[in-house]
């Protein structure tokens, strides 16, 4: 299947591309250096419609995955970091209250999150456990016809500015449900911000559950899990398209400085070792941007894309990382320093490998789709 878009999306790659261009590409460095929540950025990106898009009328857009691929690899391009907290809101952030939550609540929580004043998360990994859900401790507990969790979480995207959190918790011995806690319940901590090397201005944050009344369950007791596989596939679709933003400023960055670099006396475009890290590159590039379409491209015609949406998004973001990697060394020692994008596009490009499941989890998954 070869990437023809429609006028639609082409409309939508425009509308982004002027967003991360005009808003988000001044100020990545910035926010890297002295990192904050770009609050202002979602709010804007929630104008432009970024987290309607996936959503059915009347709360959302009802745009088709290739439409929100395009739109969150141009927010990448300028920022991944940007884009990391774009993508936690508009997806997990608020998939579950959009899907479940109903009444005062849903009034309450889902007009805001659809546009970016009201913040959302995804509370699944613990100390504990991380790619391994089905290990996780934080439980939930019914008392007197109300949920109460306790437990901890770790690595939380966007914790110390939210207002609601979905929480994966442990129902009963396999058993995992979900659950919306809302800022400001009793016996809710969010703790310490990591300090991290990359997407440094998408802050991650612990979070601590002390019998805290849950707002509401989203999706049916012991479904937890069921549930999240049903957006799984979106969500690796949507990193690859994370990685594959990265890539692109990586790569144009090494072709833009080896066009000017003059060394010996000649451009360092002009020297084959460099010629064959822009060639690799290249290769790189249009292969993560043909693996993300193509499985953006299945979503969207309802085929099934479990193990085809983990592929785009290793290849993107193995891809990515080695892109990032030549780019430092075409760029040499400028490669190292700050005031050149390629060190930061090397230290946020590690994210790409880890959200959406591991490399190495992925592989696994991949195999056993070969033998199933
Ligand atoms: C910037 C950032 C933001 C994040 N945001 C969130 C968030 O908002 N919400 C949230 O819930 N989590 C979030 N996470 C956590 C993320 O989902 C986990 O880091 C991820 O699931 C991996 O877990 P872990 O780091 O504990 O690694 P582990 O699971 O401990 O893995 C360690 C190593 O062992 C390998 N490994 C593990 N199990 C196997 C196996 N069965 N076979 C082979 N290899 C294996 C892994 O691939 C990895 O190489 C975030 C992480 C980062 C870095």
């Amino acid at each position: 299947m070869s990437f023809a878009p429609t006028d639609e999306q082409l409309a939508v790659r425009e509308t982004f591309r002027a967003f991360a261009k005009r808003s988000v590409a001044p100020v990545a460095a910035d926010l890297d250096e002295n990192p904050r929540f770009p609050h202002d950025l979602l709010r804007e990106a929630g104008e432009l419609g970024l987290f309607r898009m996936r959503y059915a009328p009347p709360d959302g857009l009802g745009m088709d995955v290739t439409s929100y691929t395009l739109a969150i690899e141009e927010i990448a391009y300028a920022s991944l970091a940007v884009a990391a907290s774009c993508t936690m809101q508009s997806l997990m952030g608020l998939t579950f209250v959009q899907r479940f939550a109903t009444g005062a609540l849903r009034e309450r929580l889902l007009p805001g999150a659809l546009r970016g004043d009201v913040i959302g998360t995804i509370c699944m990994t613990e100390p504990g456990a991380g790619s391994d859900l089905l290990g996780l401790t934080t439980r939930a507990e019914e008392v007197d016809g109300r949920w109460l969790i306790t437990g901890q979480k770790t690595w939380i995207t966007s914790a110390p500015m939210a207002d609601m959190f979905t929480v994966l918790a442990r129902t009963g011995e396999r058993e995992l449900s979900i659950f919306l806690v809302e800022k400001g319940a009793p016996g809710l901590v969010v703790g310490r911000a990591i300090d991290k090397s990359g997407v440094r201005a998408s802050p991650t944050s612990e979070v601590s559950f002390d019998a805290v009344p849950a707002s509401a369950v989203l999706g049916e007791i012991g479904a937890g899990l069921a549930h999240l596989r049903e957006v799984l596939a979106e969500i690796r679709v949507v990193t690859a398209a994370l990685a594959l933003g990265v890539a692109r400023a990586a790569f144009d960055e090494a072709v833009r400085y080896a066009g000017e670099r003059v060394q010996f006396g000649r451009p360092i475009a002009k020297f084959q070792a460099v010629q064959a890290h822009l060639a690799d590159m290249a290769v790189d590039v249009e292969a993560a941007r043909q693996m993300t379409y193509w499985a953006a491209a299945r979503s969207d015609a309802g085929l099934s894309n479990d193990d085809e949406a983990a592929m785009a998004k290793l290849f993107a973001s193995e891809a990515a990382l080695r892109v990032c990697d030549r780019a430092a060394r075409v760029l040499a020692s400028y490669g190292f320093a700050k005031e050149y994008p390629v060190e930061r596009l090397l230290r946020d490009v590690r994210f790409t490998l880890i959200g959406g499941g591991t490399s190495e989890i992925l592989r696994i998954n991949i195999a056993r789709g070969l033998t199933r």
